[in-house]
């Protein structure tokens, strides 16, 4: 048996026209093209490459993008000045800060003042909150895709025994938070989980957050699991290249369904913020 390979290139390349279609009725409707503006302090090559990435995704989707570059030195009274402005513009529909803002500047700055109907990564104290309730609302981008991956491939979630290694607030959590909202069974795990390859081996569901190539390995999986690699590593034995959390060599013929890393998790995720952006932009016309 081989698994089937979620492929995350294919699944954005689906969302992309859909979204590419919405929006182009979206703005005849609105009059105006939905704005996603990108708050960034300081300069991060990181950073950079990320806002350039979405900044693709606007244009193939066709919504407007709108970079705003503050200086390293903004203070939280100059960011919560940008953010209000944001927040006050209507054409501006949805809002994304590039994280981990400089170590003067705690996150709390913004996700207590951007407006929570255009906090499309779902990183406002309200959102995070509706999240946690189980409520509808804008979830972090990662782990949204994530659960478009496992709904556009038909995997069944309700009933199943979903674990999740990693509970960052950005990726783990609410991925947690999301299967359970979809009936999963949920077990999390994190660094002081003792015996992860017993928890995860009852999984029919394995996601892994946690940075940590070959973390997950073949033999801890379960027959015809469904694997979730969210990972980003460069571990010098890949010779400076892309590879996951799982060991994917050992859990292709174990496996029921992997995605690989690259070309699985990420590519689907900037589709999500655009999918928010043109729901931000949808509430618009509810509420003209
Ligand atoms: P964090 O470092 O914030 O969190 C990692 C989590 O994994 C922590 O909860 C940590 O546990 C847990 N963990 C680490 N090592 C182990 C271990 N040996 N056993 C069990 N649990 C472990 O990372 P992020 O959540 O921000 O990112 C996770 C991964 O996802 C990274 O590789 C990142 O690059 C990638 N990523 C991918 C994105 C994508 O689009 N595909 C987007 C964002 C991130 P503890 O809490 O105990 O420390």
């Amino acid at each position: 048996m081989t698994a089937t390979i979620l492929d995350g290139r294919a699944v954005a390349e689906t969302l992309r026209a859909e979204l590419r279609a919405e929006s182009a009725t979206l703005a005849a409707r609105l009059g105006f093209t939905p704005i996603l503006a990108i708050v960034s302090v300081g300069d991060d090559p990181a950073a950079r490459s990320y806002v350039a990435g979405i900044r693709r995704a606007c244009e193939r989707t066709g919504i407007a993008c709108r970079p705003l570059e503050l200086p390293l030195a903004t203070t939280a009274v100059g960011l919560r000045a940008a953010i209000d402005e944001l927040n006050a513009d209507r054409g501006v529909c949805g809002v994304l800060a590039t994280l981990p803002l400089p170590p003067h500047l705690p996150t709390s700055v913004i996700a207590d003042s951007l407006a929570p109907e255009k906090d499309i990564d779902g990183i406002t104290t309200t959102n995070a909150g509706r999240l946690a309730f189980g409520w509808p609302t804008f979830a972090p981008n990662t782990p949204a895709g994530g659960m478009e991956m496992l709904r556009r491939y038909n995997i069944p979630i309700a009933g199943n025994h979903a674990v999740v290694v990693g509970r960052s607030g950005i990726v783990g959590k609410p991925m947690a938070l999301m299967l359970l909202a979809a009936d999963a069974t949920v077990t999390i795990c994190h660094r002081r989980t003792p015996n992860l390859a017993a928890i995860v081996r009852g999984a029919d569901i394995v996601v892994t957050a946690a940075g940590r190539a070959r973390l997950i390995t073949g033999a801890m999986l379960k027959p015809g699991a469904t694997v979730i690699d969210f990972g980003i590593n460069f571990p010098e034995w890949a010779g400076g290249k892309m590879v996951g959390d799982v060991d994917f060599a050992s859990a292709l013929p174990v496996a029921g369904a992997i995605t690989p890393v690259p070309g699985g998790t990420g590519p689907v995720t900037n589709m999500m913020l655009m999918r928010n952006t043109l729901a931000a932009a949808r509430t618009l016309l509810d509420g003209a």
